[in-house]
């Protein structure tokens, strides 16, 4: 039974200083073994690069209590990865994947009783995160680097059911053309809060960002990747070199073709193709996979034919059996799920 007693179910995505989180430091060209400790602040330099320069990557997965007991985290070796490739983009010294798998083991372990029980449709959310540590005045990269792991629990995403949301499409890009937009860094959200604002106050859930070069074509939300569905069935996802490789659209996309039997494409997508569109959803580690009703484009609107009442039944579908997937109802693909020994 665990000490902690929260309102599992509403307690929303918020922080929550749980017991202990694990810490790896790098200095003199080297990664240490890491530890796990209580302390949640950091003591660093007032010119600690990460202040300065934002030299920053981080990485979000959940770990689940499952029906039958176990604690199961999804593919936590796609985040090991990708933020190996971040790292690399941002100068920073890539942290094993065996270690990071490993410190996943130790932080959920070490935070059992922040571990929502099964049934309440609630997780426990890690975050990984790296940063440049030493004091660094002149531009250029850290030779420091901590990485850390937290977790928080979080509440389920959706009460009664996926709700459509509406889309405002931004004036604004969220990365440059051969930029940054395909790694997973602080940096792409710092430039997003603006255009976000202006989403949220004029009553949207998300902006939806269009290819920087051009504005012709569909990158992804501020967080999130689109699949859209065809007439026929099809489920087609955008390709651009500016969109965050999503794990949860990735493995979307396995689901619609090898559980559904359905067809799937990546391909670019023309923003004024979006007309000719059965459904849409975006993706993501919070929500799975969130329904588009509505996307307005300068006062323009374009409802899809699932309308804001219900998710499309296609896109229903791969929501139920990708969150069956991760809950261990429904057999994963070999090595989706990892499972951690208490
Ligand atoms: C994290 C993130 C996503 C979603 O990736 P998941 O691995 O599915 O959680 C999509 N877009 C951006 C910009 C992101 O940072």
């Amino acid at each position: 039974m665990s000490k902690v007693n929260l309102d599992w179910a509403n307690i929303g995505f918020n922080y929550h200083k749980t017991d202990k989180r694990y810490v790896a430091h790098y200095k003199d060209g080297k990664w240490d073994k890491g530890e796990l400790v209580d302390d949640a602040v950091l003591h660093l330099s007032e010119c600690a690069e990460v202040f300065q320069y934002c030299q920053q990557c981080f990485e979000g997965l959940k770990a689940r209590r499952t029906k039958n007991g176990d604690i199961a985290v999804f593919r936590p070796d796609m985040n090991a990865k990708r933020m190996h490739d971040a790292a690399i983009r941002l100068e920073m010294p890539p942290f094993p994947e065996d270690q990071f798998i490993d410190a996943v083991k130790q932080v959920i372990k070490a935070n059992l009783d922040w571990l929502p029980p099964y049934g309440t449709g609630a997780s426990l959310y890690l975050r990984p995160f790296m940063i440049g540590t030493d004091p660094i005045i002149g531009v250029s990269s850290a030779n420091e680097f901590e990485f850390r792991i937290f977790c928080t629990p979080v509440g389920p995403y959706y009460k009664g059911g996926a709700k459509p949301i509406s889309l405002l499409v931004s004036d604004f890009d969220r990365s440059a053309p051969h930029g940054t937009g395909n790694i997973k860094a602080g940096l792409n959200y710092a430039m997003s809060l603006y255009d976000h604002t202006l989403c949220k106050a004029q009553g949207f859930d998300e902006n939806m960002y269009l290819d920087p070069a051009t504005r012709t074509y569909v990158d992804e939300t501020g967080g999130s990747n689109f699949i859209f569905i065809t007439k026929d069935n099809e489920v087609v996802t955008p390709l651009s070199d500016s969109i965050l490789p999503s794990i949860t659209r990735r493995s979307c996309m396995y689901v619609a073709e090898h559980y559904l039997g359905l067809k799937t494409t990546q391909r670019k997508v023309r923003f004024d193709e979006l007309k000719d569109f059965a459904e849409c959803g975006v993706c993501g580690t919070a929500a799975v996979i969130s329904p588009v009703g509505r996307v307005v484009n300068h006062g323009e609107e374009l409802i899809f034919p699932s309308g804001m009442e219900h998710p499309g039944p296609i896109t229903e579908k791969l929501l139920n059996t990708l969150s069956g997937i991760q809950e261990c109802e429904i057999e994963a693909p070999e090595g989706w799920i990892l499972k951690v020994e208490e």
